[in-house]
């Protein structure tokens, strides 16, 4: 077995697998590290769906990665022969004078992109599927869509292969450390060396590198599958993703698409934090009634019996952007995280950054936003 790489890779999850890529595509020697299978249903990139929401962008910074990611993701399409990417569009949904949909508004204004603000009755003569109460509206921005996850793992680890990576599953990384020319790794079945270190371990980044401790927090997600009365109407021909507003807290959807069933998630909050080793990864009665509820409500024929439950991990930050940095006094050490719920579709930029910083320490992209400084 070899032990001496350029570059070591920590997760080949949604970002570690694109780094991974991005590195093996620059003629670098790298070694990713993956300690489930590839890919794998336990940490953030799991499930048979992503919302691509243009104002998740909510920066000039963000929107050039966002751009840079999609137009990354439509190569690697072409380049593997699969589909990844669906365009659907988006659409808001929430209390018409709400801050949610005056920033979605704002940042379509601000980016040049196209949208239509739609009036609670405009909205259900458009989609019908939703019931909204007539207090709210909805903002329709029509390149939004759906990215496959797990596909777009696998496509970019075929991609990473072809340039010649090695990628170790099952291979779990116990500990690293700064030595005199670059880094050691030691995992469960052996040690290796690098020049550097990208860590993309997700909602684990925390066990790994002690400056992310309370920085990035992992949180229990939910995910449920619900039959719809008419599924030719929720296809992704049909159907645009959507993110709903209530007081109860934000909620988002995707079309029907591998499971038999139209997609529900609730954005949760920072204070559901867990241990990633050790939660309640068994979905309750209590989580399918908690989504339950709100497609009966706002979506309600999409309301039929449960397809799927399902719960997984994010990576949060308290700004909810993403960290791209090298550690402080070791610019050998990459960390890519805080990915959160939004960050899939970014993930090609991201690994390109994440290349940047390992081979130059730099990178053309502003990543000031994203620093770890900033905490
Ligand atoms: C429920 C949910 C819904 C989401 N919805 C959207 C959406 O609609 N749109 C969107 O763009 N994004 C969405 N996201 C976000 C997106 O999926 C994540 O941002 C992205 O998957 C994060 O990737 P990551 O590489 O940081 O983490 P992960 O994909 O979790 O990858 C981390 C990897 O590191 C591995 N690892 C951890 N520790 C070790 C170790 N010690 N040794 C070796 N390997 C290790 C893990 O096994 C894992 O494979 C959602 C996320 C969740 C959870």
């Amino acid at each position: 077995m070899r032990d001496r790489y350029d570059v070591i890779v920590v997760g080949i999850g949604g970002m570690g697998s694109a780094a991974v890529a991005e590195l093996a595509a620059r003629g670098v020697d790298v070694l990713g590290l993956e300690r489930y299978d590839v890919p794998h249903d336990y940490g953030s990139a799991h499930g048979t769906s992503r919302i691509v929401r243009r104002p998740d962008a909510t920066d000039r910074a963000s929107a050039t990665l966002l751009e840079r990611g999609l137009e990354r993701w439509r190569d690697l399409e072409a380049d593997v022969d699969r589909q990844l990417l669906y365009r659907t569009g988006s659409i808001d949904v929430g209390p018409a004078d709400g801050d949610a949909l005056e920033d979605a508004r704002r940042i379509c204004e601000a980016t040049g992109l196209e949208y239509d603000r739609l009036s609670s009755a405009d909205l259900s003569e458009r989609f019908p599927a939703f019931a909204v109460p007539e207090t709210y509206a909805g903002i329709y921005q029509p390149e939004g869509g759906v990215l496959v996850p797990d596909v777009g793992i696998v496509a970019q680890v075929t991609q990473a292969h072809r340039a010649g990576a090695t990628i170790r599953a099952r291979e779990r990384v116990v500990d690293w450390r700064s030595v005199s020319d670059g880094v050691r790794v030691e995992t469960d079945h052996g040690a290796y060396e690098s020049e550097a270190l990208v860590v993309t371990a997700g909602p684990w980044i925390p066990q790994l590198v002690e400056p992310l401790e309370g920085v990035v927090v992992p949180e229990r997600q939910l995910l449920g599958w619900f039959q719809p009365g008419n599924p030719d109407r929720f296809g992704p021909d049909r159907f645009p993703v959507w993110t709903l507003w209530t007081d109860e807290g934000r909620y988002f959807g995707t079309p029907v698409h591998d499971v038999p069933g139209c997609t529900v998630g609730r954005r949760r909050t920072r204070e559901e934090s867990v241990d990633p080793d050790a939660f309640e990864r068994e979905p309750t009665q209590a989580d399918e009634r908690l989504l339950r509820s709100i497609v009966e409500e706002y979506v309600p024929t999409a309301a039929g019996p449960t397809m799927r439950l399902s719960t997984s991990l994010s990576a949060t930050t308290a700004d909810d952007r993403f960290v791209l940095d090298t550690l402080p006094d070791r610019p050998e050490v990459v960390v890519g995280t805080g990915c959160s719920d939004s960050a899939f579709a970014f993930a090609p930029a991201i690994g390109e950054v994440l290349a940047d910083l390992a081979l130059e320490g730099t990178t053309e992209y502003d990543v000031d936003p994203f620093s770890l400084d900033r905490f």
